[in-house]
């Protein structure tokens, strides 16, 4: 970007400054930028993007100011910075846990990081440009001053091909990720990126989207909103702080709680007037809409620009979607297309239009700007029509730039094979795979796909459906149910197709983990896996039942699916208490029709020997239906008709309100699990009371999470009651003394909820001491409302950190505040509507949350005071029948107050 003194000035392809460009900018106000010549330009550049509301938009700079009354700093968390990963938690779909950075580059190179750690495996596939950084700059041949060691962990995806993604996957082992910019060209569909996910989760490989630039442009949960695919991680940056320098990197708690081991951290990665910008961003786009206008904006520029190029007989590609079009010529007239767009740059820049090939719409430009960059581009296609005419630029383009294109081009044409930034190639080791595995590759990818066992037809399989929702099929000369049905059951189920109903479109609406989780009770019922673990049952064990399609895929499943898309409680009786539950999450296709099992929890046993406050008492466990130990039987029949149905899980969680260790053939459950689904991620929670057991880790467990409540027997004691603290403390020893000799990773995580009674900061700062001599992977403290919550430690930077210590994180197990606000926020609106029953029973479900989390504390946490308050507002306008509902929980809590 540098103009040198004297000579050609050497062109970084994609921005000559002070050639095409105004090297300097003195003022930038919305779409425009005055250079200092005082000569105004529109900017199509928007700040590479990240200007999406423009430059100075009133409300983020309004945000900002108020930030900087109160000061600003980083280090110490701040209720912005909370506020902003609530904003990322109800936008994007895959966001459940957030970290923050200040770059692209550095939440990309953290989700690589957190992939090769979380597989243990080193390779990664690319596909677009992730930043500078050496992880994936060895991918870029021409890039100096990266250790060679690296070049051969990377390599170039192929580009929107699941097949030759297939026989990667098979041929190269080793992966840990791929990792994927959905605006790099040719951009893919949705059909490509769900048969993306599907391929990846069979070979244990996560996907990360990098929305560095699709983020919060193409719909405000990103890509992943857009075409309805969630991926495993993903990375934000530019839009999302309207050019202040912030990033995002996300996905959910199981992945995420390994970021700490990674080290991933910067100084200013809590900085708090980029996060103020970044709140009000956010909600500027998510409540007005403005992807939207970038869509409409972007295709009115993109009909203009076409009908240009059209008039003038040119061959131009308006490449990429509305809102990041890229501009792209072929080459014509023995010119090349460099030359080509270069030369209409320069037009532009000519009349003051500031653009690159890839043309950034933010919100600021207006029909003004649009109008007047379609009439001068008009003029800018003449005279490249006559370049390509006359074969020449001569006397067109400015001598200095043709000499920087020409150079430019020398310097393609002399390149070894491209890497380029745009569109990597695979680097030597994995293209020497591919080709030489090619002759066994058809095999190979009728296994994975097709595969021994036939996948049946749905019952109520509709063809024409399925053929209208994949454009791709259309394509490619599926047009009978015959063509139709053979996809389906070849490709389509196993790349997590559906084909029986239209799909929903994406939209606002309640969610809780149910709709892509189940959980398998110790004598074989489904229940609802709600906060609790107790109350719903889904449906008893039953032989006849197929349990992917009547089940997982088919009644059981999709009316709580249903409800939640609704806006319904599926059980209102224990929804409305249920701190799953959530309300105004993006729905997207992929939560109501992937095939993909999220989590499956299992219950190995219901025989806890513990007398804990918070759980289920001892006489009332006798009465539970029986056998209290989950049998195998019971487990390999459920597994196998959702292996048969094309169901992928992708995690068991072993819990629920037993002890898994007591469980006689734990050992078995694991085995089993694992070898019906080898690639899944296995889980035990654990009260660790027990010896620790090799063989049982060695069956397949990837993490024991162990729940030990203090450090020593006095603090421990008071909540597991019955519990035996120096056992707990040898279990967690050994296993992470046996975890070395392992032939796959043991993750030991210590569980501490912190209560009243084991909360001092000496506590857990000898909890972490303790941890670290152990040898235990991390630490993780629940800050709980339930049983006897403590007063001292409230919010998660109360928690004090050793140093050096272990990797430390911190859960919260109460009702989400920004949940319960949002209820009200929808409830007032409800009566603003004239809808008071809705507005009735949002305000009891927050009632009853608080109620039954705060009651017995004799008072609401400071993180709900004002939420109460807001409750006591409201139900005073609901009418009388309305209240009724709410009211002895709000007695009750007023009382207490
Ligand atoms: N990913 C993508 C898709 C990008 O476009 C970019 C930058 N253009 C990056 C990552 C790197 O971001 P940064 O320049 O903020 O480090």
């Amino acid at each position: 970007m540098t103009a040198t003194a004297g000579g050609a000035t050497p062109i970084v392809d994609w921005c000559p400054s002070g050639l095409v460009h105004p090297a300097i900018a003195v003022r930038r106000s919305r779409a425009h930028i005055t250079d200092e010549r005082g000569q105004e330009w529109i900017a199509l550049l928007s700040g590479w993007g990240s200007n999406i509301l423009g430059y100075d938009h009133p409300r983020v700079l309004d945000a900002v100011r108020t930030q900087l009354g109160k000061g600003i700093g980083t280090g110490i968390q701040t209720p912005v910075w909370t506020e902003v990963v609530r904003l990322l938690q109800k936008t994007v779909p895959c966001a459940e846990q957030v970290a923050f950075g200040k770059n692209g580059s550095d939440v990309t190179t953290g989700a690589v990081r957190l992939a090769r750690a979380f597989t243990g495996r080193e390779r990664v596939l690319i596909r677009g440009y992730h930043g500078f950084q050496d992880w994936y700059m060895a991918s870029d041949p021409g890039c100096l001053g990266i250790p060679g060691g690296l070049r051969e962990t990377v390599a170039g995806l192929p580009v929107n091909d699941i097949g030759a993604l297939g026989e990667m996957l098979e041929l190269a082992d080793n992966i840990a990720a791929v990792i994927v910019d959905p605006a790099a060209l040719p951009i893919p569909d949705s059909a490509y990126l769900l048969g993306l996910v599907a391929l990846c989760r069979e070979h244990g490989v996560l996907v990360i989207f990098d929305e560095v630039v699709t983020g919060f442009r193409l719909a405000p949960g990103g890509a992943q909103e857009h075409y309805g695919v969630k991926p495993d991680l993903a990375c934000f940056a530019k839009a999302m702080a309207n050019g202040f320098p912030l990033s995002a990197l996300v996905g959910p708690e199981y992945l995420m709680a390994t970021l700490p081991a990674t080290r991933f951290g910067m100084t200013f990665a809590s900085e708090v007037v980029s996060l103020a910008a970044a709140q009000a961003t956010i909600s500027e786009i998510c409540e007005n809409d403005v992807c939207s206008a970038l869509w409409a904006k972007g295709e009115f520029l993109r009909q203009g620009l076409r009908r240009g190029a059209e008039r003038c007989g040119l061959n131009i590609e308006l490449a990429g979607e509305p809102p990041r079009t890229q501009v792209i010529f072929s080459d014509q007239g023995g010119l090349s297309e460099r030359l080509l767009r270069w030369l209409f740059l320069q037009e532009l820049g000519r009349q003051q239009i500031l653009a690159t090939g890839i043309l950034l719409i933010s919100l600021a430009h207006d029909d003004d700007d649009l109008e007047r960059v379609i009439a001068v581009s008009e003029r800018a296609f003449e005279v490249v029509a006559e370049a390509v005419e006359r074969g020449s630029a001569e006397n067109l383009m400015a001598a200095e730039l043709l000499a920087s294109v020409r150079a430019a081009d020398d310097r393609t044409a002399c390149a070894p094979p491209p890497a380029s930034a745009e569109s990597p190639q695979p680097t030597s080791t994995l293209g020497h795979l591919i080709r030489r595995g090619s002759a066994g590759v058809r095999r190979r990818l009728r296994l994975l796909f097709g595969g021994p066992k036939p996948i049946r037809l749905p019952d109520d399989f509709d063809w024409r459906a399925y053929l209208r929702r994949y454009p791709d099929l259309q394509e490619t000369g599926h047009d009978t149910e015959a063509k139709a049905a053979l996809h389906f059951q070849e490709y389509g189920a196993r790349e997590g197709r559906w084909a029986t109903r239209e799909s929903y479109p994406p939209r606002r609406a309640m969610s809780c983990p149910a709709v892509h989780s189940l959980f398998l009770r110790a004598w074989g019922d489904l229940a609802c896996w709600d906060d609790a673990g107790v109350d719903g049952k889904l449906q008893p064990f039953d032989q006849s039942t197929d349990y992917a399609r009547d089940v997982f895929l088919g009644p059981v499943s999709d009316r709580i699916r249903q409800d939640l898309y609704a806006n319904r409680m599926p059980f209102p009786e224990y929804c409305s208490r249920c701190i799953c539950l959530e309300t105004e999450v993006m729905h997207t296709s992929y939560n109501r029709d992937c095939k993909v099992m999220e989590t499956f929890h299992l219950e190995p046993s219901f025989r806890c020997m513990l007398d804990c406050p918070g759980c289920i008492k001892r006489e009332v466990r006798r009465l539970a239906p029986r056998p209290h130990s989950l049998q195998p039987e019971v487990l390999e029949k459920i597994l196998r008709d959702l292996d048969n149905g094309g169901v992928t899980v992708r995690r068991f969680n072993l819990q629920g309100h037993g002890e898994p260790l007591l469980n006689p053939d734990l050992a078995g459950l694991v085995g089993l699990a694992k070898s019906f689904y080898p690639n899944a991620y296995l889980a035990i929670n654990t009260n660790a009371n027990r010896p620790f057991d090799e063989e049982m880790v060695r069956a397949g467990v990837d993490e024991l999470v162990c729940s030990v409540d203090g450090v020593d027997q006095a603090s421990y004691e008071k909540y597991r009651v019955g519990g035996d603290f120096a056992a707990t403390y040898r279990f967690m020893s050994d296993a992470a003394a046996a975890a070395p000799g392992l032939p796959l990773p043991l993750r030991i995580v210590w569980r501490y909820t912190v209560f009243e009674h084991n909360d001092k900061p000496e506590q857990l700062l000898e909890a972490q001491r303790l941890a670290r001599e152990a040898g235990i992977g991390q630490m993780l403290f629940v800050l709980s409302s339930n049983g006897p919550m403590s007063n001292r430690m409230v919010r998660a930077e109360q928690i004090p950190v050793l140093d050096p210590g272990v990797p430390v994180a911190i859960h919260a197990h109460s009702p989400s505040p920004g949940d319960l606000e949002r209820r009200l926020k929808l409830a007032e609106e409800a009566l603003e509507g004239g809808n008071e029953s809705t507005a009735g029973s949002l305000v009891a479900s927050v009632a009853r949350n608080l109620s039954r989390f705060y009651l017995e504390k004799g008072r609401v946490s400071v993180n709900f005071e004002s939420v109460l308050a807001d409750v006591t507002r409201l139900a005073e306008r609901l009418p009388e029948q309305e209240i009724a509902a709410v009211h002895t929980e709000l007695e009750l809590l007023n009382a207490q107050q």
